[in-house]
């Protein structure tokens, strides 16, 4: 069987770890290669081809570095079929699902190009008789990248190609479920003349992750993964004295007002809700309706689930794929039961899907629960699937503290026709990303992603200016020219005038 390995310094590395674990098709339910895990040394290694690119490569004019990136931008458009296949085949997600996820990825690419103009610092003459003051931004060393499975292409490229224009080097720790597609960009880079060593490939678990946080050349983590463990990764990497972004998970809300367009409602709810069957951080997985908004929203939902095609990426009429691995499968079943254990009503059951030929894939099917309560499991929890919850509300301001008492703050959105209404919803809702009658309010690359609370650790959102931010440090310099009249010396503070 194949077995996936790393890419460091410019080249495939064989790996010399024992360990490695497998990668399934989802649809099938079949293994489809082995993936090595890395070992300590082999992190080490990575981190070492980094450290070692970095005075070249930081030193590069940003000419060249935007050269590579226009390159890279345009190897990237030719590739996007060819990685939605990869992404397809081992993440699941159909194939124009896993093409939206390229094309998503190359905006941040696009906003790296303009990294020049990104990088311009301030200046200021004359700030004191003789003296100049500028502020510039320099690169911080090695940055760690750690991605999660459901974007396998997109999650990286928020972060290497603005980490890398800015003059770091990177080490990149895919999720192991997907590993496939993050080796592909680094092949695409390579082409575009990327030198080597600034980007390194390293699969593997946990065993790689814990010695990047601790290892001593390695200056910042980007993390976008689960809370918990971006939660333990920021505690961790600030700990070493890192500078840590860790994107963490959601439980994103829509609130539906009575006077919304319900076909409107309707449409953005099932599809934010099954779209990539629910394997998306800014999913919805929670409605909720206000007033009578329910009773006439839910038979629009329930009519637009009815017509939803669940299948392989192979099938080019599936709308929704299955999910990454049986034991996650497992999981959203486990869910399911919970909420019908713990009251609430189950209108729509993909527990017994099955897949004509995929018998053995990891699919559930689109499921929908009304008069779901706060204290339910399947309100509490991050399910990751397609399993959409209705919480009925009498009142806007208790919708609006339903959504402000939840851990989690990626994403909401609200559904109305009332201006003065969204408006409110706009200042009062304390979630990172706001959708006014839009129900996946993903910025696009030229402002930054980013949520609240649980959903995000560190003070930097990711990708756009905030990602500039977060992959340069200041520098301030005061400039004299000894001119004829300097004043000798001077033991008082420095003063402006
Ligand atoms: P995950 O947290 O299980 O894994 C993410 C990465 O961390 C992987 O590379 C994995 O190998 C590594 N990892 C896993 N367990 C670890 C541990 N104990 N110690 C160190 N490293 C560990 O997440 P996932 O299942 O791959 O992805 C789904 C999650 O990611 C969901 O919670 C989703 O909401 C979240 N997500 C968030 C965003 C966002 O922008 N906020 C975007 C995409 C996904």
């Amino acid at each position: 069987m194949n077995l996936i390995t790393h890419w460091i310094d410019g080249k495939p590395h064989d790996s010399q770890s024992n360990r490695s674990g497998s990668v399934f098709n989802p649809a099938t339910g079949e293994e489809s290669a082995r993936v090595a895990f890395a070992s300590i040394q082999e992190v080490d290694l990575a981190v070492a081809a980094a450290k070692a690119a970095f005075p070249s490569w930081r030193g590069s004019s940003l000419s060249s570095r935007m050269q590579i990136m226009f390159q890279f931008r345009n190897l990237l458009d030719q590739a996007r079929d060819e990685l939605a296949e990869i992404v397809s085949a081992e993440h699941g997600k159909t194939k124009p699902d896993a093409r939206g996820e390229v094309a998503r990825g190359l905006e941040t690419v696009e906003f790296a190009c303009g990294i020049a103009q990104l990088l311009k610092g301030d200046n200021s003459q004359q700030v004191s008789s003789g003296v100049d003051l500028s502020s510039i931004r320099e690169p911080l060393g090695v940055v760690g990248c750690i991605t999660p499975f459901n974007f396998p292409v997109m999650v990286p490229l928020w972060m290497i190609p603005i980490a890398i224009a800015c003059g770091n080097t990177v080490v990149l720790k895919p999720s192991e479920k997907d590993p496939s597609a993050a080796l592909e960009l680094a092949a695409i880079f390579a082409r575009a003349g990327l030198p080597d060593g600034v980007l390194n490939v390293l699969h593997g678990d946990r065993i790689a992750v814990e010695r990047l946080i601790e290892h001593p050349d390695v200056a910042a983590l980007s993390f976008v993964g689960s809370t918990p463990v971006a939660r333990a990764i920021y505690e961790g990497g600030t700990k070493a004295g890192k500078r840590v972004q860790a994107l963490g998970g959601a439980k994103n809300h829509m609130l539906v007002l009575p006077d919304a367009d319900l076909d409107l409602a309707a449409d953005a709810a099932v599809s934010a809700a099954y779209g990539s069957a629910g394997e998306r951080c800014m999913a919805i997985s929670v409605v909720v309706a206000v007033g009578d908004a329910a009773d006439r929203l839910l038979p629009k939902i329930e009519a637009r689930i009815d017509q939803l095609r669940v299948g392989s990426a192979e099938n080019p009429e599936a709308e929704m794929g299955p999910l990454i691995t049986k034991e996650h499968q497992a999981k959203v079943v486990e869910c399911i039961e919970s909420g019908l254990e713990e009251g609430a009503t189950l209108l729509r059951d993909g527990r017994s899907i099955c897949i004509e030929g995929y018998e053995a894939g990891f699919f559930v099917g689109p499921t929908l629960f009304d008069h779901v309560e706060k204290d339910m499991r399947i309100y509490q929890e991050e399910i990751f699937g397609p399993v959409l919850s209705v919480i009925r509300k009498e009142h806007f301001s208790e919708a609006i503290e339903t959504v402000n008492a939840n851990p989690y703050a990626n994403g909401t959105a609200i559904f109305t026709n009332d201006g003065g209404a969204a408006r409110r919803f706009q200042r009062e809702i304390e979630v990172g990303m706001v959708g006014i009658n839009v129900p996946i309010p993903v910025p696009l690359g030229f402002y930054s992603f980013g949520g609240w609370k649980a959903s995000l650790f560190g003070s930097n959102s990711i990708y756009g200016p905030e990602g500039v931010n977060f992959y340069t440090r200041s520098k301030v310099v005061t400039t004299r020219w000894p001119d004829p009249e300097h004043r000798g010396v001077d033991l008082g503070f420095p003063r402006s005038r």
